[in-house]
């Protein structure tokens, strides 16, 4: 029997201890916290041994899915294997120990990393120059969109208020526009996924802030009209802002500053060696053109020559949108990430990324449906069971995959298609573990035809069976007693 079979929560014991601590050694007493603040009841907490205590945990850790345990497709997500040695770097004193308020003489080296990662992220991109102070993906769309806005506003063109993007877009570009308090229009792909140009002519006038846009595209497909909406936005006036949170298959290979693109983020969450999900701790950089240099957020990292200097408002800047200057262990990482790697071998990521996502789409487009059937960059979609009779649905699947072991996929998105399966497999898995996945997928496909209710009650081994998932997202119930 499995420890969650019995879901053993109530280990408590009355008088049971699993510590001791010294005698009460400190010269005040109870007598000195004033009456209001001191606790009326004994706290209600667990009775319970150090095994229990160690085994508990063990226990509970066991009952998750992550990176380290399973192969983790999840599209748009980027899920590859984090080198345990950068954990280390980061984990270092001399890192670790740092606080944001010391004196800038005693931070150098810190300062330096600031900016070499900086000039390591502009020349993988072809942006002239980065702030690393955004915390997330999303933080980074809405910092550049403000500095879109700034641009435009220093500039006295006011009407600029619209920004465009697609119908197969991530579904923060269009929230962070929103919140940036910019206008969203919508335009739409054509039947093979990419850019309608001729509806986004129609689309382009003075109002246009600019555009959002990622290439590839959510779709995993290379825009290759790129540098022509370059030319169409830059000639009505607008700027091209590019949502770079998967970066995997351009690492080394192709930079969105020589497509054209004068803002972008990086998720460094995601490509660049920190682990995704579970709400952080993350990283978005965002990189500029030359000319949207001075509208960076500060604080920024500047280097006369001799020592490094934090700078603060230079009057014409986007305004400050963090704390301090960022999440410093995630730009540790993603620092000590790109050095080990060099020039060389970053570039054989994306090629392995793509290549890994390609022989999947491969291997299984027989038995599920491929709605554009092309060549893929380190991701593609399926569109649910090429045999849609059975009535088992891509979230059947997605729930039976985990019984077999493996993390499903991203699931109804993009929204383009109503049974989407978004599959990215990332460069950091074997061909063991691919071949393995994809006898899986067809054995599910094959249990479709033969037995479609196991598959509509799946998952059957995990510590929990279909969940109502809406409630699970708004109303988790996260204290141990009830308040
Ligand atoms: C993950 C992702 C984002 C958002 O990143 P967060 O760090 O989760 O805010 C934006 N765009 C794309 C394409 C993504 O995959």
């Amino acid at each position: 029997m499995k420890y969650y079979d019995k879901l053993i929560f109530e280990l408590s014991q009355p008088g049971r201890c699993g510590y001791s601590l010294p005698e009460w050694r400190w010269e005040a007493t109870c007598e000195d916290i004033p009456l209001s603040l001191r606790r009326k009841d004994v706290a209600r907490l667990p009775e319970v041994s150090e095994p229990d205590v160690v085994r508990h945990y063990t226990n509970l850790s066991n009952m998750n899915f992550g990176v380290d345990t399973g192969f983790y497709p999840l599209g748009s997500c980027t899920m590859k294997y984090n080198p345990k040695i950068n954990e280390e770097i980061a984990s270092m004193p001399g890192f670790a120990c740092l606080h944001p308020l010391q004196p800038e003489s005693t931070v150098q080296g810190a300062l330096q990393l600031y900016h070499d990662l900086g000039r390591a992220l502009s020349s993988i991109t072809g942006m002239a120059e980065f702030t690393l102070n955004p915390f997330a993906g999303a933080h980074g769309e809405l910092t550049g969109l403000m500095i879109m806005r700034q641009y435009h506003m220093q500039r006295g063109d006011l009407k600029r208020t619209r920004v465009i993007v697609p119908d197969s877009a991530h579904g923060t570009n269009p929230a962070s526009a929103a919140v940036c308090g910019l206008e969203v229009v919508v335009v739409k792909s054509k039947p093979d996924g990419t850019i309608d140009t001729d509806e986004l002519a129609s689309l382009l006038d003075d109002t246009v802030a600019g555009i959002m846009m990622t290439n590839p595209n959510t779709l995993g497909l290379f825009e290759k009209e790129i540098l022509k909406i370059a030319e169409m936005v830059h000639g009505c006036g607008g700027l091209l802002y590019y949502d770079g949170a998967n970066f995997n298959p351009l690492l080394g290979k192709v930079r969105p500053g020589d497509m054209g693109f004068d803002i972008l983020h990086l998720n460094l969450h995601k490509t660049f060696s920190t682990p995704h999900g579970g709400g952080g701790p993350g990283s978005g950089p965002v990189g500029v053109a030359a000319r949207l240099v001075e509208y960076l957020p500060y604080p920024r990292v500047t280097f006369d020559g001799e020592r490094y200097h934090l700078i603060g408002d230079n009057g014409k800047s986007a305004g400050r949108v963090s704390g301090f200057a960022g999440n410093f262990t995630v730009l540790l990482k993603a620092y000590a990430y790109i050095l080990s790697l060099g020039k060389q071998n970053i570039r054989l990521a994306g090629a392995l990324a793509t290549l890994n996502a390609n022989y999947i789409k491969e291997s299984l487009k027989d038995c599920y449906k491929l709605p554009i059937d092309t060549l893929c960059k380190h991701e593609f979609v399926f569109d649910g069971l090429a045999d849609k009779s059975t009535g088992v649905t891509t979230l059947d699947v997605a729930k039976r995959l985990l019984d077999y072991g493996f993390h499903a996929p991203t699931v109804y998105f993009p929204l383009l298609f109503h049974q989407s399966i978004m599959i990215e497999p990332t460069e950091t898995e074997s061909k063991e573990t691919l071949d393995a996945f994809i006898a899986v997928m067809r054995k599910i496909a094959e249990e479709a035809v033969s037995e479609p209710d196991t598959l509509r009650e799946a998952p059957h081994t995990t510590p929990v069976r279909r969940l109502d998932e809406t409630t699970a997202a708004k109303n988790p119930v996260l204290t141990y007693f009830e308040m």
